[in-house]
């Protein structure tokens, strides 16, 4: 019996801890400096609106008890793809990164969703599962249809915790600009990548 209770007491001990692992954010607002991304003829740049929406990010996920850390903070600062990447599994945390990134089209009209994971990444599974997520709810927050694709990029690979990229939406459509320069949209967007990763298996 009391072996019994000490086998149960480990148990609830494990799970209690597992719970408890803190999620940490890192946050990579696409782009910055002299590398703006996509720009459109109003001259709004993807950098920036990027920027706008890794600052919301970084605010909801803080207000919900999540470590976070941004890869740029400044609109001209210019980063490597090494100096955004290379992060690493810590055992204290359960960590995720998300790149943010909007699309571009010539033609205008053309709206839609973008989610990026990469197969040959550590933790792809994972990242696919959130990005999934992601996408399914982006679609009601801005009527786009969302896709998720496999994607050999550098700062998914260089990465070992799970990574994605997020497009949400063209710089090119002025409703997606719109909606992107929006703080009650930036919220949303926010609130639905924070409640889809606390929903993701990690
Ligand atoms: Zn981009």
């Amino acid at each position: 019996m009391k072996r019994i209770v000490a086998v149960l007491l480990t148990l609830l001990i494990a799970t209690s801890a597992a719970y408890s692992q803190k999620v940490k954010l890192i946050i990579d607002a696409g782009h910055g400096g002299k590398d703006f991304g996509a720009k459109n003829k109003a001259g709004d740049k993807e950098s920036d609106l990027c920027l706008l929406m890794a600052e919301a990010l970084e605010k909801y996920a803080a207000e919900n008890n999540m470590e976070t850390q941004m890869t740029r903070t400044k609109k001209d600062q210019n980063l490597t793809h090494e100096q955004r990447s290379g992060f690493k599994v810590d055992k204290n945390y359960k960590t995720y990164y998300i790149s943010l990134h909007m699309d571009k089209d010539k033609n205008t009209s053309v709206r839609g969703n973008k989610l990026y994971y990469c197969t040959k990444a550590v933790n792809a599974g994972i990242a696919k599962q959130l990005a999934d997520k992601i996408g399914k709810g982006l679609e009601k927050l801005n009527g786009n249809q969302s896709r998720t694709e496999d994607k050999d990029a550098i700062i998914l690979t260089r990465n070992t915790i799970p990574s994605i990229m997020i497009y949400y939406g063209h710089v090119t459509n002025p409703q997606d600009v719109k909606l992107a320069k929006d703080p009650a949209f930036q919220k949303e967007v926010s609130l639905l990548i924070i409640r889809s990763i606390l929903e993701t298996r990690y």
